[in-house]
């Protein structure tokens, strides 16, 4: 017999840190966009694991490329060649348009390379002093949880009980070009910033703020960063959401979904005056790079790009967020979104509507208190929306 959710979650809750307040819900299998708990009950995932699972869940492609590299070579460090890694690079670089590639584990991992990519570009590259670098950043922003990316934060919560913080951080508000510009000084070395804020609710920036932005990085010769790991491969209905004004920032940050849903893999890429600032023994990762992670990741880009996953999210984002547009109801303030990155804002908190939706099979989270964000998997099918949406529309008109 299986062991109940309610006993996983008493135990889990006995022992485990106290940093996460997941629904009451215990996945034990999963397929495609939809979830089990022991007890067998299915649910569909309107999360996809904050965007890692954009092929879907165990999409089998992923999971044969996982398989047969286990049987071949699992972990060689880089302190070795891996016969994985040049094709990761070749396919990282033909998406990102790119010459180098940067190879860590998490999205957080991949910030902080920025970070320190923009730092040491500042010093040596620019000419700025020693040490005065400055990074700007945007307001509501999330960039990860490892030190350098809380210090980013506007967020008090992210960073309390955390300092000292890193300095040479300024914060402007998103979506800001004249305060952008405002902020440089000639220390700014770089303007790191999602072009869809994820996290902060799907927040979507004032048309020609990006081109604005980078035409003064331009001019100011600051680097244009572009954090793509939540908003990036096909997520928001294009490559990049950076795409959607014709952007290209001067590095992509890109992860979760880089890596299928299935293993930890995040990059950086940029051009070589860039990223060639690193020299063996600055930089680096035990993991990143490693054989299992290329291979998966070789499959999942793949995948997006046989299964038309962007052209898909695009085309059926479209088509969801018109139907969560037309459900009409006093506490619905705002649908927003771009492609299936749709974010539905309410004058009340959103966590009991969360609620509401998993007890009638719909798994989705709110983020920043009152919004809940729908992203499925991009595999899904439009017969599989409706039912989303009759779902949606029914914790609203019971009211
Ligand atoms: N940057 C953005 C835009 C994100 O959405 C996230 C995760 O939600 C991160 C960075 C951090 O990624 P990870 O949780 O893999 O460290």
């Amino acid at each position: 017999t299986k062991i109940s959710s309610e006993n996983i979650i008493e135990r889990t809750s006995a022992h485990g840190a106290k940093n996460y307040k997941p629904l009451p819900v215990v996945i034990a299998e999963a397929s495609g966009v939809w979830v089990k708990d022991p007890e067998g009950n299915e649910y569909m995932d309107m999360l996809s694991a904050y965007s890692a699972v954009n092929q879907g869940h165990r999409h089998p492609k992923i999971i044969q490329a996982l398989k047969d590299q286990a049987d071949r070579v699992t972990l060689t460090s880089r302190a070795f060649h891996n016969d994985q890694l040049a094709s990761f690079y070749e396919m990282v670089s033909t998406w990102t348009g790119k010459e180098m590639v940067l190879p860590m584990n998490t999205g957080t991992e991949a910030v902080e390379t920025a970070v320190k990519a923009i730092r040491r570009w500042g010093y040596e590259r620019k000419g700025i002093p020693e040490g005065q670098a400055e990074i700007i950043a945007c307001e509501g922003n999330f960039h990860g949880r490892t030190m350098s990316a809380v210090s980013l934060s506007s967020e008090s919560e992210y960073q309390r009980g955390f300092a000292p913080l890193l300095p040479g951080i300024k914060v402007i508000p998103y979506g800001d070009a004249e305060a952008l510009q405002q902020a440089i000084t000639s220390n700014t070395a770089g303007f790191i910033f999602e072009p869809i804020q994820g996290e902060a609710g799907v927040i979507i920036p004032p048309e020609g703020f990006l081109k604005e932005a980078q035409a003064i990085c331009e001019k100011e010769n600051v680097l244009f960063v572009a954090d793509e790991i939540q908003s990036g491969l096909g997520r928001a209905g294009k490559v990049f959401a950076c795409d959607w004004e014709d952007v290209v920032p001067d590095m992509y940050i890109i992860g979760k979904a880089l890596g299928g849903g299935v293993f930890p893999v995040s990059c950086v890429a940029a051009h070589e005056d860039i990223l060639g600032v690193f020299t063996p023994g600055s930089h680096g990762s035990t993991f990143g790079g490693n054989p299992m992670a290329c291979a998966v990741s070789v499959a999942s880009l793949e995948v997006i790009q046989e299964e038309q996953l962007v052209e898909r999210s695009l085309e059926l984002g479209g088509y969801f967020k018109d139907k969560l547009a037309a459900i009409h109801h006093s506490h619905i303030k705002e649908v927003r979104g771009r492609g299936l990155f749709i974010g539905m804002e309410l004058t009340v908190p959103a966590r009991s509507y969360c609620e509401q939706l998993k007890e009638l099979g719909l798994l989705c989270k709110e983020t920043h208190e009152n919004v809940i964000r729908f992203s499925p998997p991009l595999t899904i099918q439009q017969e599989e929306l409706d039912w989303a949406i009759e779902q949606i529309n029914k914790i609203f008109t019971k009211e």
